[in-house]
């Protein structure tokens, strides 16, 4: 079973949405700085993970400024578990620091503006932007879309940037922001990094990567 050519985007799309109606982010959050927060620490984390340590988290900062003014060792202690903590802290206060500065202590609306924060690059300014706002400026591509984007032949290409240029041709813009979560959701569930379930993927017959992974 499988075929060579690349699956058709919008097909993926429909099968995906029927397969999977409610996906939706899985980071836990009530505002867009928790948001901004909890994406940075998801890098090279899970979301399970993230949303450990998040309630205690955000229970002792509230605004940009009380991370601008953080104890390094202090939030630290709170972001250990999700990995690279040093650098995530790094990312945190100094998003902190840039929110107070320029933007008021808000969390800004464009990517142009957004990606100017340390540790902020644009999945995260795609899925701030989108989840927060409902704000469209492009696909956020992450581990999963990456994975899925290349087996499914969406995109050949391995930078991310350039797999969401691809991505942005292929699906219409209003769905940017869910194609990601389709993905993400198909990624987890079926399509995993080390065993896809390729017998038991409503793709199969699209897939060019059917049985070949
Ligand atoms: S599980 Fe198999 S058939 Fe389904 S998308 Fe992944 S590689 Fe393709």
């Amino acid at each position: 079973m499988g075929v060579s050519k690349p699956a058709d985007a919008l097909e993926v799309m429909r099968r995906l949405e029927k397969l999977y109606p409610g996906a939706h982010i899985a980071l836990v959050f009530t505002n867009p700085l928790e948001l901004l927060v909890a994406t940075i620490l998801s890098a090279q984390s899970t979301d399970i993970g993230v949303n450990k340590v998040t309630p205690a988290l955000f229970a002792r900062y509230k605004t940009a400024a009380d991370y601008a003014g953080a104890d390094v060792e202090e939030l630290e202690s709170f972001i250990r578990s999700t990995g690279f903590y040093h650098n995530k802290a790094k990312s945190i206060m100094g998003a902190g620091r840039e929110l107070v500065q320029n933007y008021n202590g808000q969390v800004p609306r464009t990517m142009a503006e957004i990606i100017t924060l340390p540790g902020v690059a644009r999945k995260t300014g795609n899925v701030v932007l989108y989840n927060a706002y409902g704000v469209t400026e492009g696909v956020a591509v992450d581990t999963h879309v990456i994975r899925l984007s290349n087996r499914l032949g969406l995109s050949l290409e391995k930078d991310p940037v350039k797999i969401e240029q691809d991505l942005m041709k292929k699906v219409p813009k209003k769905k940017w922001g869910s194609f990601a979560y389709l993905l993400i959701e198909h990624g987890r569930a079926v399509c995993t990094a080390r065993k896809p379930d390729c017998a038991g993927c409503v793709l199969n017959d699209i897939c060019p990567s059917a049985f070949k992974v």
